[in-house]
């Protein structure tokens, strides 16, 4: 059995990939529980090293990933060597954890009182499709760092560059098992993660609705797992803000990787009294948005991933009050014009999570208003505040229920601060200085000192 492969920027069947069975998934586990038996007992600074070394092969192969990825994902190229570079820095950054995961010592009576931060085990990795390299390695590099062994499964669509990442960990050294890329279907590979007893932490990112599902599973084997899930982040433009810079840096924050993003802020809410005026600057700025060949250094953005997509967001524009739209090729590929919407709280364009190009436009009257609007929602990820009033920054960033926000920027992920969201976009984080520590569980050992008699 084999899955194809297409080339989303042409329309273009190109490669087959083998589907794994549930037998391979249980072959894969039992080889990963034997390296990482191995692995946890070696030196901290030997799998510091090991891990340095990993990040050094792939920044040695940044352009190769890269073109994969444009193939694969028609991101634009040079997000996709900006993605890359970032898979090799989250490499080194945790590459510093093995070496740093003390313990702690508790002073109690009649003897010492120490904690261990002990592995897991094996670590279940459920990555999805759009951004295959990057979400991969939020999972594998600090579960690797931590003393664990990972089984990783890229979602069908998208698994090139993470079959390579599991071939440059073998070229590096990291031991055989270790770090095992296995292709398949969610419902076999990613279920069997789920099921198999020896899979001892499940990591998924994907859609609410099927991170619920893996939860629940994880729940009836008593396994932890971390969700990052869907968003309908919410850009807040106030009236205060520098408007212009606001409207220039809006189109960017949607429409980055063809709004495939779950940090989108596929919601611009704008006060009423400004309302006219950022909608004229932000209107040059969408159209000059530019769309086309993934493989151009100055494409910005390319197409979506699949002709069942595109049909799912153009769904969300039909009937829709549409304001603007940017430009987008004609052709085979799967492309999908940069589009503005007017919207009510209530529509649908201004609820769901489109994951497309689209952005829905809402004014709202004062800061309360504001941040009313931004929580009307039953996700929490992402957010935007655009404001020169520093008290409203505090008081609007500390009101919007999300996990990641930024104020004057849509800057959301960085490898060195923690990334995740609340509600029904997630639980747990990833990234950060405690990402590595997630992946353990504290064992508490007390040695008696006093002499027996
Ligand atoms: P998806 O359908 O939930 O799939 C995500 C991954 O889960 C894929 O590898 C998929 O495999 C696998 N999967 C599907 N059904 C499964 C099951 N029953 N058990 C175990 N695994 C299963 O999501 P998607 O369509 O790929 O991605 C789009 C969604 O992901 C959006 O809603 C987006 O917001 C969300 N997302 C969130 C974040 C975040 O960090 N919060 C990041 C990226 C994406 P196959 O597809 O190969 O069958
Ligand atoms: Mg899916």
């Amino acid at each position: 059995m084999s899955f194809t492969l297409i080339d989303p920027s042409t329309g273009t069947p190109f490669q087959e990939v083998p589907r794994a069975s549930a037998a391979d998934v249980d072959a894969a586990v039992a080889r990963a529980v034997d390296a990482q038996r191995h692995w946890a007992s070696r030196a901290p600074v030997a799998r510091a090293d090991a891990l340095r070394a990993f990040a050094r092969v792939v920044e040695a192969h940044v352009d190769e990933l890269a073109a994969l990825e444009v193939r694969n994902s028609g991101h634009p190229v040079a997000s996709a060597r900006w993605e890359a570079t970032h898979v090799a820095q989250v490499l080194n950054f945790y590459a510093g954890a093995p070496e740093r995961l003390s313990g702690q010592q508790i002073p109690v009576a009649g003897g010492i009182d120490v904690t261990f931060h002990e592995p897991y085990g094996v670590v279940g990795i459920i990555v999805p499709w759009n951004f295959p390299m990057t979400i991969a390695s939020w999972g594998f590099a600090p579960a690797l760092a931590a003393g664990n062994a990972v089984v990783l499964k890229p979602a069908e669509l998208t698994p090139l560059t993470a079959l390579r990442l599991g071939e440059l960990a073998s070229e590096a050294g990291l031991p055989d098992g270790l770090f095992q890329v296995i292709t398949g279907s969610g419902s076999v590979v990613g279920q069997r993660f789920v099921s198999h007893p020896d899979v001892r932490k499940v990591v998924f990112t994907g859609s609410t609705e099927v991170g619920i599902d893996v939860a629940a599973g994880c729940a009836r084997m008593l396994k932890p797992v971390t969700l990052e899930l869907g968003g309908k982040s919410a850009n807040i433009v106030f009236a205060d803000a520098d408007l212009e810079k606001a409207a220039a840096a809006a189109p960017g924050a949607v429409f980055d990787n063809a709004g495939q993003d779950c940090c989108a802020r596929s919601r611009i809410l704008v006060e009423r009294s400004a309302y006219d005026r950022f909608l004229e600057l932000l209107e040059p700025a969408v159209r000059a948005w530019r769309v086309g060949d993934p493989a151009h250094e100055s494409t910005e953005m390319g197409p979506l991933i699949s002709a069942a997509h595109r049909e799912s967001v153009a769904s969300f524009v039909a009937g829709a009050r549409v304001a603007f739209r940017g430009s987008a090729p004609d052709g085979d590929g799967f492309w999908f014009a940069p589009t503005v919407v007017f919207a009510d709280p209530q529509d649908r364009i201004a609820r769901e999570e489109v994951f497309g190009p689209v952005v829905a436009v809402l004014p709202f009257d004062d800061e309360a208003d504001a941040i009313r609007l931004a929580n009307d929602t039953v996700y929490g990820l992402a957010g935007s505040i655009w404001t020169e009033n520093l008290g409203r920054a505090v008081r609007v960033s500390r009101g919007v229920r999300s996990g990641v926000l930024s104020v004057n920027s849509h800057a959301s992920v960085r490898y060195s601060t923690p990334f995740g969201g609340m509600k029904a976009s997630g639980l747990g984080r990833e990234l950060g200085p405690d990402a590595a520590e997630h992946f353990t569980e504290t064992k508490n050992v007390f040695y008696a000192t006093e002499e027996s008699s």
